[in-house]
């Protein structure tokens, strides 16, 4: 993030997330990596003393009523340090306790909210499903009314934090036979009879967060636990859709950060033919593309993240320019890590320098909280429609009747 831009308050919260980055122990990101840590609870208590978790959220719910801003300015420390650590923090404490503290009863953000932002409790957010992903609506975890409980049964997969978490945010069908946008609930469902989890998965990175299979065989959840009422999941589920890809641009972009560095420290220093190789076009521009890349990505998130924060900005447009964000930086910080790689020669192939691990880490960035062709869908979809009832409405000079014959009209074809 750009330093001139942020106001002392704002290098203040840096400053804070810059000394938890430094606490981290080597050891727990190596574990992590090497899956002998599989969920690494001491790091979310730490992250909690410190107040660094729910930052956004009010201070009655163990929130310090930061901004936006400051909770990418925090997600990109700790990225810089783990991907995989950045996931977790953001997850529990970041989407699934936002989605209780805007959908949920006060009655759940006291019992929820409250021990996530302390760290003593994480949150698992279930959406993905065996049978698929992207399609969100064809969910087929099912929740049938019993008495005053709704009783779940169904499977996810790939659910970050399955291993340690307390809480469950699952989707599940209410109503099979509505159509889809009023078929999905969303429930808060504890670690209770029936829930059960297996880290099954041999992921390439994004190791050590407990990602895992998740299986709810009758479990029962009392209606209480129902964020915005019943069949009411897809409203839940378009809200939390910001925070979790405005996140995923932050800790992709944050997680390559030290890449850069290393990789000009070390091609400043590495000699070839007698020279500094960063003396050599072919590495140079490398190392500049990846500066570009960078503060590109970065002015994206920063310009988007003011947008979400203003609250005046149409929903749909912040909508697109989330997801233009989260293609963005993440596919920018897939070409900074591998032109990284590429100036350190063979030794950046190997766990001498942790570029192998970066580029592992951040490959999933491009995949999960919505894949990139789905970012890719949404940034259509709504610019379209922003073209039909805005832009093409607007008071700007019209250019298209600017070229010399734009008024003959039967030359105009468009069936
Ligand atoms: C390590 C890891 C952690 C994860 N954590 C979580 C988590 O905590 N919670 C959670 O709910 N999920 C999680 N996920 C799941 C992740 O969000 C999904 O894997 C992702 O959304 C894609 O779904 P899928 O794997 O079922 O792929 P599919 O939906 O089957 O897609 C396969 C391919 O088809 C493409 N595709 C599908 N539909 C379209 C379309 N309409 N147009 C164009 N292309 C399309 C996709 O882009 C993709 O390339 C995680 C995944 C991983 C690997």
């Amino acid at each position: 993030m750009f330093d001139y831009l942020l106001t002392e308050e704002q290098k203040g919260i840096q400053k804070e997330a810059r000394a938890f980055a430094k606490w981290i122990p080597k050891e727990m990101i190596l574990d992590m990596d090497a899956e002998k840590i599989q969920f690494p609870h001491e790091y979310l208590r730490e992250a909690g003393k410190r107040g660094l978790l729910g930052v956004r959220f009010p201070k009655k719910y163990g929130g310090r009523e930061l901004s936006w801003i400051d909770e990418g300015l925090i997600n990109q420390e700790i990225s810089g340090v783990s991907h995989s650590l950045s996931c977790l923090w953001g997850v529990g404490a970041g989407l699934v306790a936002d989605a209780v503290v805007n959908f949920g009863s006060e009655e759940m953000k006291q019992e929820i909210v409250v021990p996530i932002a302390k760290g003593e409790q994480y949150a698992a957010e279930c959406l993905t499903e065996p049978r698929g992903g992207s399609d969100f609506f064809g969910a087929t975890t099912r929740a049938r009314k019993d008495g005053d409980d709704w009783i779940l049964n169904g499977q996810k997969r790939f659910i970050v934090g399955a291993e340690g978490a307390d809480w469950f945010m699952v989707y599940a069908v209410t109503d099979p036979d509505a159509p889809p946008h009023s078929r999905l609930s969303a429930f808060m469902v504890p670690r209770t009879a029936g829930v059960e989890t297996k880290y099954i998965y041999g992921l390439m990175g994004t190791r050590g967060g407990g990602a895992g299979r998740v299986f709810f065989n009758d479990v029962r959840v009392p209606e209480r636990y129902v964020l915005n009422g019943i069949n009411r999941g897809f409203e839940v589920f378009i809200h939390m859709m910001v925070p979790e890809r405005i996140g995923t641009a932050n800790s992709a972009i944050g997680a390559v950060r030290p890449a850069i560095e290393i990789a000009t420290k070390y091609t400043s220093k590495r000699k070839a033919f007698g020279r500094p190789i960063k003396d050599f076009q072919a590495v140079g521009f490398k190392v500049a593309d990846c500066v570009t890349l960078h503060d590109a990505a970065n002015s994206l998130i920063y310009n988007t993240t003011l947008a979400i924060e203003s609250e005046t900005v149409h929903p749909n447009r912040v909508r697109r320019m989330v997801s233009e964000a989260k293609k963005f930086a993440t596919e920018s910080s897939w070409d900074i890590i591998n032109h990284c790689m590429q100036v350190l020669g063979g030794i950046g192939y190997t766990n001498v320098y942790p570029i192998e691990r970066i580029m592992r880490d951040i490959r999933l960035a491009m995949i999960w909280t919505g894949t990139n062709e789905i970012m890719q869908l949404i940034i259509q979809n709504e610019w379209y429609k922003e073209y039909e009832k805005v832009i093409s409405k607007s008071d700007r000079r019209d250019i298209e009747m600017d070229a010399e014959n734009a008024d003959q009209d039967d030359e105009k074809v468009y069936e």
